[in-house]
């Protein structure tokens, strides 16, 4: 039995290195009487490996609404349990805000266990302002509705922050040049807290070079990174995209191509390229 009865903690776990739980995370974990999980056989592995043994309940995405009624009816027997995700802050990205409203609708206790998250952990060496960001979490799979959110976000004053899987990384990137620019400042946090961590800050243009001449760059977890732009009154907002067009307009592909590169300060045969692009279209 726990001491502290009918309460839900929300408890972070690693999301790489398994020394990164708190000690009150692992006393928590000892003391509920059941672990709501994202992937049971996951934590599983989490909490052998902290000798830890208690009942399971999964909670994901593909049940959540049965599994959070499940969970409130344990709570109303007296229960006390503790939420975990795959990795990091459960919430984040991941299942289990129903479950927190419908605690908090009922006045159950909800009691927060801090920790790791990719979020915060690569916003915290990426070298860009933390005090104002923007978390984007997954940009859309489907091209047309990522450049659409993109352009949604293309200027503003705030950090941009991403989360990217290996699958997307490339594709986004090369979206990323086309919307905000080759050299707007872009930070990709590779495999955080684990062996092949990579924290690579650069201008957009260059870092897509880098991911597309190293395969190696494209495996593991991302979080992606953007500078934000100045404040409105403080320039004057461009997109590389529409000087490009207006030049094109203007004089022939490669001279177009080579002002707007002189102008943005971009590479040459980036704007060669995406101008090939502009008279295809
Ligand atoms: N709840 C987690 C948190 O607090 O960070 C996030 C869960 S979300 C489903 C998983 C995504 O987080 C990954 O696809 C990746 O974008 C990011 N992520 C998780 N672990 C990471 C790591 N070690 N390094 C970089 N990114 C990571």
């Amino acid at each position: 039995m726990s001491n502290d009865s009918a309460c839900l903690y929300i408890v972070s776990t690693p999301i790489g290195n398994l020394d990164d739980i708190t000690l009150r995370a692992i006393e928590v974990l000892r003391r509920v009487d059941r672990v709501v999980a994202e992937d049971t056989r996951h934590t599983r592995r989490l909490l052998d490996h902290l000798g830890i043994a208690r009942p399971m309940l999964a909670l994901h995405e593909h049940n959540e609404d049965d599994a959070t009624a499940r969970v409130l009816s344990l709570l109303e027997t007296g229960e006390s349990l503790a939420l975990v995700s795959d990795a990091g802050t459960p919430l984040i990205n991941d299942p289990g805000f129903p479950l927190v409203r419908a605690c908090r609708e009922r006045s159950f206790k909800v009691v927060p266990i801090p920790g790791v998250s990719a979020l915060v952990a690569a916003l915290s060496v990426s070298g860009l302002p933390t005090d104002h960001f923007r978390f984007e979490g997954f940009l859309p799979r489907k091209q047309a509705a990522r450049m659409a959110q993109l352009q949604s976000l293309s200027h503003g004053p705030a950090t941009l922050v991403f989360y990217e899987s290996s699958h997307r990384i490339l594709a986004t990137l090369e979206d990323m040049v086309e919307v905000f620019g080759p050299q707007r400042i872009g930070v990709m946090a590779r495999e955080l807290t684990k062996l092949h961590e990579t924290v690579k800050s650069a201008p957009l243009g260059d870092l897509l070079a880098w991911v597309e001449a190293d395969e190696n760059q494209r495996k593991g977890e991302f979080v992606l990174l953007l500078a934000g732009t100045e404040t409105a009154g403080d320039s004057v907002q461009i997109s590389t995209d529409s000087l490009l067009r207006t030049l094109l307009e203007e004089m022939p592909l490669k001279q177009a191509a080579h002002l707007a590169a002189r102008i943005s300060g971009g590479k040459k045969n980036l704007f060669y390229q995406r101008a090939l692009e502009i008279n295809d279209d």
